[in-house]
């Protein structure tokens, strides 16, 4: 079925509902769910609207997946959730944020966004600045606060979860403060290429050129995306250096450096890093504390510090892992009713400290490899084949991808620049080796364990 109106999407999300209240129980149905309301169906994205920042999060970590497998047994043509606040949708869609869509109403059956809506959630009071962002937090307020363009593009890049979406819609919002007049576009690679892709399809490319073209400030949010993705990069170029040339304003980010994009053309690549690059580092303690302390600040109930500490401590992964804990926290104390305490908070977070305690970085592989077989850190990255050196680095590459999330070339690159083949092989030999080699495979299994401690 499609959903021609609201009136049947709403029945559907009752009949959801419905049938969620045996999976998780009335109270939580009622408590959470039920007050959600479906919005749209769009692309195979079914967008709903919580009431509130802290219930959003909550429904997204706690029952997005459940929701999400009854909606698609259902509804065969829902394929992925999208949980919003309500208010994003009431301010945040019909502000003027998003150029308005002629290349939309070539193809009337489709959606009328060009850009997204902004988070109201995501401005720059709301950043906690420390050590690892203060750079990207400057360059993004610098950008935003000063009338010429000051540098372009602003490439802004680091892990997943670590404030670069945030970022760019706090660029947003504050030139719009200032600013009315100002159109921003704003939106993902992966919707820029959805765009482009349909305006090919119906023939309407020069429209699309057009609307990206006049646009006073273009932000890319996720660039990786498209990474491999060829004509979708050349048209970017294209948009990019009309955009460049006008002395408009443009903004990217990816979660590599520019010349780390592999698969993305050499001169665009080179093109993105002529502006600033900034980076957005891991998190420190401090400044886990510090959002933690900021966020806390404006909870319902109030978390003692030393619970901060400890979630602090142990949350180490990315901010977005970190809000959903404390989200977690305040909720489990909202629906209880009882002061939160460090074992309480254990409780609650058991599952995220586990995969949070997995977390093993490869300096910390080669630095334990090397001393337990008596090696210096520097073969670790050097090219010596004798077999006292290339075993243990071996090893060492072998363990990386068992307890990392790093892949076979950022391996090969932090093993003084090897190839992902010379990875391959080492993983394979080991796995191999580890079954005739009784010796071997305890060794491994030490060095497992004390890496995971
Ligand atoms: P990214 O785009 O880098 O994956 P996001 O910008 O989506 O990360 O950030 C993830 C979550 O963490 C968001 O809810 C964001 O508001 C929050 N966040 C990230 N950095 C900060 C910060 N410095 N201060 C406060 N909240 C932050
Ligand atoms: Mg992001």
């Amino acid at each position: 079925m499609s959903f021609v109106d609201n009136q049947e999407l709403s029945s559907a999300w009752s009949s959801v509902c419905a049938e969620l209240q045996s999976v998780l129980g009335d109270a939580v149905v009622n408590n959470w769910i039920s007050p959600v309301i479906p919005e749209k169906l769009e692309d195979g994205v079914l967008y709903l609207l919580a009431p509130n920042a802290f219930w959003r999060d909550w429904v997204r970590n706690n029952y997005e997946l459940k929701i999400l497998r009854v909606c698609s047994r259902r509804y065969p043509e829902i394929v992925s959730l999208e949980l919003k606040v309500v208010t994003d949708a009431r301010q945040g869609f019909s502000a003027p944020l998003s150029v308005d869509n002629q290349v939309e109403s070539a193809n009337p059956s489709s959606d009328n966004s060009f850009g997204i809506s902004l988070d109201p959630d995501l401005t720059f009071d709301k950043f906690v600045v420390g050590k690892p962002n203060e750079l990207a937090y400057a360059a993004a307020l610098r950008v935003a606060e000063s009338d010429k363009v000051a540098f372009n593009p602003l490439f802004l890049y680091g892990g997943v979860g670590l404030g670069k979406t945030h970022l760019m819609h706090a660029i947003a919002w504050s030139i719009k403060a200032r600013d009315k007049k100002r159109t921003i576009a704003y939106m993902s690679a992966e919707k820029f290429m959805y765009q482009f892709i349909r305006s090919v399809r119906y023939k309407d490319t020069m429209a699309f050129k057009e609307q990206f073209r006049s646009v006073d400030v273009l932000m890319i949010d996720d660039i990786q995306f498209i990474c491999g993705k060829e004509s979708t990069q050349e048209e970017f170029f294209h948009t990019f250096n009309t955009l460049v040339d006008n002395n408009r304003q443009v903004i990217v980010s990816a979660d590599k450096s520019p010349s780390d994009l592999e698969g993305m053309e050499e001169r665009l690549k080179s093109r993105l890093g002529w502006g600033l690059v900034a980076d957005i580092h891991p998190t420190t303690y401090e400044l886990r504390l510090g959002i933690l302390q900021s966020k806390a600040a404006s909870a319902s109930v109030a978390i003692p510090d030393k619970v901060l500490e400890f979630i602090a401590h142990k949350i180490t992964s990315n901010i977005r892992e970190l809000e959903g804990a404390l989200n977690r926290v305040v909720a489990s104390a909202t629906l209880i009713g009882r002061q939160v305490t460090i074992d309480s908070a254990r409780d609650v977070l058991a599952d995220l400290l586990r995969t949070n305690s997995r977390k093993v970085t490869i300096e910390e592989i080669q630095k334990k490899v090397a001393s337990h077989y008596a090696i210096k850190l520097s073969d670790m990255f050097s090219a010596k084949r004798s077999r006292q050196i290339a075993l243990p680095r071996q090893v060492a590459m072998y363990l990386s991808k068992k307890l990392t999330t790093m892949s076979l070339p950022e391996i090969g690159k932090n093993f003084g620049g090897k190839d992902h083949t010379t990875v391959l092989h080492a993983v394979r030999k080991i796995d191999e080796s580890m079954q005739n080699d009784v010796n071997l495979s305890e060794d491994i299994k030490l060095l497992i364990k004390i890496l995971q401690r």
